[in-house]
């Protein structure tokens, strides 16, 4: 049989995220490979082998897949939400630009998924309906100091922000820090959304202004949105509705 490779995004979480295309995928792979958790959102099946792999080795999986697709199985990397987003479509295109020239002549697709700033979007309104950016606040990736530009430039431009990786264990200040930056430029009300686990059973959500923002109200599993300047509340029973507007008026 002829090997394949794809890079599938599961979604947010919920199985109804997961889009036809990536279910179909799924079902056609002998092998599946990723980071445990997103791995173990596969059913077993016989004829379909399960590699988990632990964080931080992106590179080996991917070679690894790269790997069993040239020796003619149909591999699918997964990675939850978008592939693209901060996830494991880089990690396979890394590896095959320094990997054998064989590797240029595979069938490799890239499968899109929900990622997870649109289904946080999704849940709080429209906070991203206008310009906005995306910054990984990890920086196990790149120096702290790029992280801090583009904060601080993103903040002066009044793009609203989607923020990945905010806080870990390991990195447990970074997260103070970046609000302390967007402190520099943003008014005391600019509103943060802080989205936890969307769309799981544990998804949590909450819309606090920049001078309420702690450290502590975001962890691993959040996405955090901050909008713009225009982004705005509407008070209702409930969770409010949070939205940025069409159009800027000069
Ligand atoms: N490829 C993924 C992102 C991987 S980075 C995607 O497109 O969504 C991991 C980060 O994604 C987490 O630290 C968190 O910031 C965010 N994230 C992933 N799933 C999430 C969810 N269900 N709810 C909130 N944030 C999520």
């Amino acid at each position: 049989m002829k090997g394949w490779l794809a890079i599938a995004g599961l979604g947010p979480g919920a199985d109804v995220l997961v889009t036809p295309q990536v279910t179909e995928a799924i079902e056609q792979a002998t092998d599946v490979v990723g980071y445990i958790p997103y791995v173990r959102r596969i059913s077993p099946r016989p004829g379909l082998t399960l590699h988990e792999s632990d964080n931080r080795v992106e590179l080996e999986r991917a070679r690894h897949a790269l790997q069993m697709a040239e020796a003619g199985r149909q591999v699918l990397v997964v990675s939850s939400g978008d592939p693209g987003v901060f996830a494991m479509a880089s990690a396979v295109f890394e590896a095959v630009e320094a990997g054998p020239a064989i590797w240029r002549a595979l069938d490799i697709r890239v499968l899109p998924g929900i990622t997870a700033m649109l289904a946080a979007a999704a849940q709080a309104g429209a906070p991203l309906g206008h310009d906005f950016c995306t910054i990984n606040l990890s920086d196990n990736l790149k120096p702290w100091s790029v992280i801090e530009k583009r904060l601080r430039l993103a903040a002066e431009a009044d793009f609203a922000m989607a923020f990945y990786n905010p806080r870990s264990r390991a990195r447990p200040e970074g997260f103070g820090r970046a609000l302390d930056v967007l402190r520099e430029t943003c008014e005391p009300e600019r509103l943060v959304i802080f989205a936890r686990a969307v769309s799981t059973p544990d998804q949590h959500m909450c819309v606090a202004t920049l001078a309420e923002a702690t450290p502590e109200m975001a962890d691993m599993r959040t996405v955090v949105l901050v909008g713009s300047s225009l982004t705005r509340r509407i008070e209702r029973e409930g969770d409010p509705i949070v939205y940025t507007p069409r159009s800027v008026h000069v």
